[in-house]
């Protein structure tokens, strides 16, 4: 037996519970994990609370990142005592997931843990900075420099947004960052933010084409705030859009498009391939550095995760949640 968050849905409701549950239950895979760390996304705070359709059978093991140690394997990359991680592939949506002291996946899921990391700080990082890193490399695919001008960053606070700028700073860029949270502005700062604008400014329908102000855009949050900052990329400039903290919704016009000449890239971490994913923890081991990583997360236990989801959700976690699964 060991112990597992499990969500429920039936007659009586929507709900998630810590139990004790018997490894026959499981669910199929070829290589079986003792889980140290875990972690909360946004994703996972709708699993836990029901607020999104995350969760697509039941019952479920919400969490859809882990760091871990392989104890049973039939695969032929991995064997027992290896240290791995893993992110996204549907697990913790429709495969029982990470927020639990064991799990069974696919070994072809999952990506080695790079050494510079440990268990705890890979999760500190998580999809939320793995995404970050996502983002940030198809800014610098489409040829963005440090010298091309400021990077706008929104959704500061989030895991995301956070992560993104200590990763731009390092790389030389000047990041400003959108928060609806001002009195976190010294903590931004600290990451590695050069200003901090109010998100208000990004989140009220603006013009087709706004004054031209960013070469770079990372954006976790979607609608209005999205639409703006299209209308206001530079010429030739791109925006990395993998979020919908704000809405799912994009009401933008054409014109940057065809005016501007902007690109939009879609980030997605879930179903990334393989080679993607071992490319950007390798450049997170290379680029983060952990006395940033450390201050920009708080530490839960698995039953405490169940609250901290409802406070994730509403905006009100700064930074990353890691989640300590034996405690
Ligand atoms: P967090 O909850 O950690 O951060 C989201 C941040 O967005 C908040 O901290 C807040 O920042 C801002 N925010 C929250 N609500 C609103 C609102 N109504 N309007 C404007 N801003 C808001 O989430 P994550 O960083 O983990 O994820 C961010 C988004 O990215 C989510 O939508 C998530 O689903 C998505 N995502 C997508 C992935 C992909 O593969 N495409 C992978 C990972 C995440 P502040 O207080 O600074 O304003």
């Amino acid at each position: 037996m060991f112990k597992a968050l499990v969500v429920e849905k039936d007659d009586s409701g929507y709900r998630t519970s810590l139990q004790f549950i018997d490894e026959a239950q499981l669910p199929e895979g070829d290589v079986a994990i003792q889980v140290s760390w875990s972690t909360l996304n946004y994703k996972d705070g709708l699993a836990i609370t029901g607020k999104g359709p995350v969760v697509r059978k039941f019952p479920l093991t919400p969490g859809i990142d882990m760091a871990g140690t392989v104890i049973e394997s039939s695969h032929s990359r991995w064997k027992e005592g290896d240290k791995v991680l893993l992110n996204g592939w549907g697990v913790g949506e429709s495969h029982s997931g990470c927020l639990a002291q064991k799990a069974r996946v696919k070994g072809d899921w999952l990506v080695p843990l790079p050494d510079k990391f440990s268990e705890r700080q890979a999760m500190s990082i998580g999809t939320a900075g793995y995404t970050a890193m996502l983002c940030v490399m198809a800014l610098e695919k489409h040829g963005i420099k440090p010298t091309d001008g400021e990077i706008l960053v929104t959704g500061a606070n989030g895991g995301v947004g956070s992560i993104a700028i200590i990763l731009l700073k390092k790389m030389g860029y000047t990041v400003i960052a959108s928060t609806g949270r001002l009195e976190e502005g010294a903590h931004l700062k600290s990451l590695g933010a050069a200003g901090i604008i109010d998100r208000k400014e990004l989140s009220e329908p603006g013009r087709p084409l706004g004054k031209e102000r960013w070469s770079g855009v990372v954006d976790s949050v979607g609608s209005t705030t999205l639409a703006n900052a299209c209308s206001t990329t530079k010429y030739g400039g791109a925006i990395a859009a993998c979020g919908l903290a704000g809405g799912a919704d994009l009401p933008v016009t054409v014109m940057p498009f065809i005016l501007r000449g902007i690109t939009l890239y879609g980030i997605d971490s879930v179903m990334a391939p393989l080679e993607r994913r071992i490319e950007a923890w390798k450049r997170l081991a290379e680029l983060l550095d952990i006395s940033k990583l450390e201050s920009n997360t708080t530490e839960v236990s698995l039953e405490e995760a169940i609250a901290v989801s409802a406070k994730l959700l509403e905006g009100k976690v700064r930074g990353r949640v890691v989640v300590d699964v034996n405690r």
